[in-house]
């Protein structure tokens, strides 16, 4: 064998091993990170820190470090925000990038057909047109035969260029079809959380402004509820992350199943939801409230696989009432308060803005 192959193929190699070890250091510090941090090492936050150590998105590093800064290591509200910040947009940019691209190959290709079809619908004119000349000059019936031969030709050719044209666009308009569908299904991807399945903030927030304009317009309430369940942390920490997240998926469930129509269920961050309620009084909307909160802690949690007894959880529940001229902000900002007062209270509550004690008055005023 030809001793340069095998040189190259050395290279080749050496530059794969290089690859992997490169791989394999970043993925090293990563982990240290993820314990120096004391940041949990599940998939997303090993996947924080790999692009951290990797160098390769500035923005994310910064805002790393500047979480770090802040809290000296990396909270779980900070872990979120960056990866919905940083992380889950690229994602999705990404697939939107590749859809669009296939759709307007597509076209493109739809296109270059048209143009060959018309060309050749040219060409078939051209050739109407010399017969048509040809036809004034006949003598005898052989030359009409002959004529009207070309005539069947070019007219059979014609045909079929047009089936093949018609099957292409019948084709293309289906692939195109299929691709918006796609695209369409990346943008309600991108307005779900993945975990529980319920409306990400993103949606949670278009969904608002919405409903308070519309509040504001027709004069109907709208209130507003923010979810906190009950000392999770200590739970996380007794049974682990994972069987966490079966828990907040549960959650969500159980919120699904107490809301109808209009109403919108979202994951607000971590382990606090909140759900908008259009059309809903304030008392209307502290029965919700109250419903799902002696749902949730009516659940004996049972795992799964061993069948062990988790216990229960509870849930506290802050609810705010749109006023005129009201900004979601504000709105936002009233329940907070609410739900704060029922951690205050004892937790495993409900308050809302109109019970005793609870201080709405902006920081301002
Ligand atoms: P409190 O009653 O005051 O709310 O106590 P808490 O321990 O629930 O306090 P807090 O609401 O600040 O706790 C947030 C905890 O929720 C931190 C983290 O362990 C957990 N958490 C947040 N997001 C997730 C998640 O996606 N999965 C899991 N398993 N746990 C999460
Ligand atoms: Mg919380
Ligand atoms: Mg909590």
């Amino acid at each position: 064998m030809d001793s340069s192959t095998d040189n190259q193929k050395t290279d080749r190699t050496a530059a794969g091993d290089n690859d992997v070890q490169r791989t394999i250091s970043i993925g090293e510090r990563s982990i240290s990170y993820l314990k120096q941090f004391r940041t949990p090492a599940i998939p997303r936050n090993y996947e924080i820190f790999y692009l951290h150590s990797s160098g390769q998105n500035k923005e994310l590093s910064d805002a790393i470090r500047k979480a770090l800064r802040a809290h000296s290591c990396l909270t779980e509200e900070d872990a979120e925000r960056i990866y919905e910040e940083y992380i889950q947009p690229t994602a999705y940019a990404a697939q939107v990038d590749l859809v669009g691209g296939q759709i307007s190959s597509e076209i493109k290709e739809l296109l270059t057909a048209i143009a060959t079809a018309s060309q050749k619908t040219g060409l078939f004119g051209n050739s109407l047109k010399g017969i048509t000349e040809e036809l004034g000059a006949v003598r005898s019936p052989s030359q009409l035969n002959i004529i009207v031969k070309k005539l069947v030709l070019s007219t059979n050719e014609m045909t079929d260029y047009s089936h093949d044209l018609e099957m292409r666009l019948a084709e293309s308009r289906q692939q195109i079809e299929e691709m918006h569908h796609n695209l369409e299904t990346i943008r309600a991807e991108s307005l779900t959380d993945q975990l529980t399945g319920l409306s990400n903030r993103k949606r949670f927030d278009e969904v608002l402004e919405t409903e308070m304009k519309e509040a504001e317009e027709s004069g109907e309430p709208l209130c507003m509820m923010l979810m906190d369940i009950d000392r999770f942390k200590s739970f996380n920490d007794t049974f682990g992350h994972q069987t966490g997240d079966q828990v907040l998926r549960l959650f969500a469930h159980t919120m699904k199943a107490n809301v109808k129509g209009r109403d919108l269920t979202a994951r607000y961050g971590g382990e606090e939801f909140a759900i908008i309620l259009p059309k809903t009084k304030l008392s209307a909307a502290v029965s919700l409230g109250n419903q799902i909160r002696e749902a949730v802690r009516s659940k004996e949690l049972i795992k799964k696989s061993t069948g062990e007894s988790l216990g229960r959880i509870t849930m506290s529940v802050g609810i705010s009432c749109h006023k005129q001229n009201d900004t979601a902000e504000e709105l936002i900002r009233r329940a907070d308060m609410c739900l704060y007062a029922a951690k205050n209270g004892g937790r495993d509550q409900v308050k809302c803005e109109t019970d005793p004690g609870i201080d709405i008055e902006t920081e301002a005023a």
